[in-house]
Parts: structure tokens; C-alpha cells; sequence
């Protein structure tokens, strides 16, 4: 049922939480059905924590140090792993039979609750390595067993790319050719720095775009934004195409609208 699933993110810090906020503004932007949980460490100030709760249902902090023996031992075999071992705590989420999970730096652009359709473990196709999915947006089902199970897989192989996404990609591994079902259209996990490698394609399917992912290292919080004239500057060399910038520029427009009120 509907009332069992949720949209779930995470946050380590208070850069990060500024992404989740603009996502969970996005998804309620679009009739939303489902529970919003947003995963947040220590580190995250109470301040962000209020603001957060103001738009997600419930906040829920995650502490590796205080956690469940085996996970506290897979911490301390692999602690260059703190990250990755941080965001495998929504299989934890028992109080859910199935969520989506979402990184902080991606933006909903439409309703997308046909994904809880679909079983787990399913991915869209990452745009580096397409035999690889990517591990930004991903359906699941929380279970303490798997939990464990992909805990364990941490501590005895490690992360191919020391995140999250390699360690996941091993664990899950016939991904590629076991289930056409579990690829999730590349729709659902657009790649903001990607899409113009085959620029015919995206003036063929761009405007189908559910869910844009700002992945790599300039996230839309690293761009400054003038709320007078409503652009986005860029920062030095980076520049992006005019496809980039209008995703950039609503996420600014969703920050400035349905963010920064919420600090009133
Ligand atoms: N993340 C975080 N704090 C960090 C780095 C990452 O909370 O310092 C979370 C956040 O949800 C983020 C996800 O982990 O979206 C994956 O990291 P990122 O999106 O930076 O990686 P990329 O998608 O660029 O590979
Ligand atoms: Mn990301």
C-alpha cells in the first residue's frame, strides 16, 4: 500500500541537506503520494534539522559509531567507507515495505510514483559505464537481512570506486542481464553533464526528463544565483549548455521560493 513506501534521501552535512530540501520541495511540487525520509549524521545543525523536518516526514538521524555490532564492526574493518556504509542504512527502514531512494543532489520534475512499480533492485543505466546502473536513484525494499548481507559484501570486497555505487553494482551484479524490469528508463536519472554526448537524443527525449541528477563535483549550490534577475552565474571555466542551465535554473527557482521561506 501507498501509506508503507517513501521517498527516501540523505544528508551528512549542511551543504548536502540544502540539496534535500530543493528535492523534497520537488516531489511535493507534484501531488505526493508517498512518505519523504531524509537520513541525516551528527554533523547535520539543529537549525537544518528544523528546517528539514518542515518539509520531510520524518528526519532520521544515523550515527555508524552507535549502530548495530556488525554494522560498527564493517565501519571499523573499512572506515574509508564511512559514506558508502552511511547511505546502506535505508535498507534499515523497516517500517517500509518499498522506497525510492534519491541522492540529495537530483530534482523531481513530475510525479514519478509509477517507480514503486517496480521491484528491487532496479536502476537506470549509468552514463559513464552503461552496464553499470547509477546509483543516484534506486527502488529498494529495507530489510535488516540485507542489510547485512550488503555490510558484509563491504567488508570482504570493498568499493571497485570506494562509494557507494561500486559496492552496490558488485552486490547486485546481474543487474545488467537478469531483469529488463529493474532497468529504470534513463529518464529517471538524467545526468546533467551527460545528456549532450548524444545531443540528438536529448532534443528527441530531454523534455520527457522525470528526474534530473546533477552528478560530479559542481552541484547547483556551487553556482551563485541573482535572485534580482533570477540567473545563475557561472563559476570560472565550468561552463554548461543551455540544457544544464535550465535545470539549474529551477533548482535555484525552487530553492529561492520553497527554501529559503521556510527560514522565516
Ligand atoms: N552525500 C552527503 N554528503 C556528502 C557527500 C554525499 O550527504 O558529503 C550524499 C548525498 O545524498 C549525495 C549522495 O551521498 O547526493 C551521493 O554523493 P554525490 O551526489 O555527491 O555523488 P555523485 O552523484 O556526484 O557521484
Ligand atoms: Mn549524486
Amino acid at each position: 500500500s501507498v501509506t508503507d513506501q517513501a521517498f527516501v534521501t540523505l544528508a551528512t552535512n549542511d551543504i548536502y541537506c540544502q540539496g534535500a530540501l530543493v528535492l523534497g520541495q520537488s516531489l511535493r511540487r507534484h501531488r505526493l503520494t508517498r512518505k519523504l525520509v531524509v537520513l541525516i549524521t551528527p554533523q547535520v545543525s539543529s537549525l537544518l534539522r528544523v528546517i528539514l523536518s518542515k518539509v520531510f516526514d520524518e528526519v532520521i538521524e544515523v550515527n555508524l559509531i552507535d549502530s548495530a555490532d556488525y554494522i560498527h564492526l564493517a565501519f571499523l574493518k573499512r572506515p574509508e567507507l564511512g559514506l558508502t556504509l552511511t547511505k546502506l542504512h535505508c535498507w534499515t527502514l523497516t517500517h517500509y515495505s518499498k522506497c525510492v531512494f534519491l541522492d540529495a543532489d537530483t530534482l523531481v520534475l513530475s510525479n514519478v510514483d509509477e517507480l514503486f512499480d517496480r521491484g528491487e533492485f532496479s536502476a537506470a543505466p549509468d552514463p559513464g559505464w552503461p552496464d553499470c546502473f547509477n546509483s543516484g536513484v534506486f527502488v529498494f525494499q529495507p530489510s535488516l537481512h540485507t542489510h547485512k548481507l550488503l555490510l558484509q559484501h563491504a567488508m570482504e570486497h570493498g568499493s571497485f570506486d570506494g562509494a557507494d555505487q561500486g559496492l552496490l553494482n558488485s552486490f547486485f551484479r546481474n543487474w545488467s542481464t537478469a531483469d529488463i524490469h529493474k532497468h529504470l528508463p534513463f529518464i529517471y536519472n538524467l545526468s546533467s553533464n551527460t545528456m549532450y554526448t548524444y545531443s540528438p537524443a536529448f532534443k528527441q527525449f530531454g523534455s520527457s526528463a522525470k528526474v534530473v541528477h546533477f552528478l560530479g563535483s559542481m552541484k547547483p549550490w556551487n553556482y551563485k544565483y541573482n535572485p534580482q534577475s533570477g540567473s545563475v552565474l557561472e563559476q570560472g571555466s565550468a561552463s554548461s549548455s543551455q540544457h544544464q542551465a535550465v535545470f539549474l535554473h529551477l533548482w535555484w527557482t525552487i530553492y529561492q521560493n520553497n527554501v529559503l521561506p521556510l527560514y522565516k
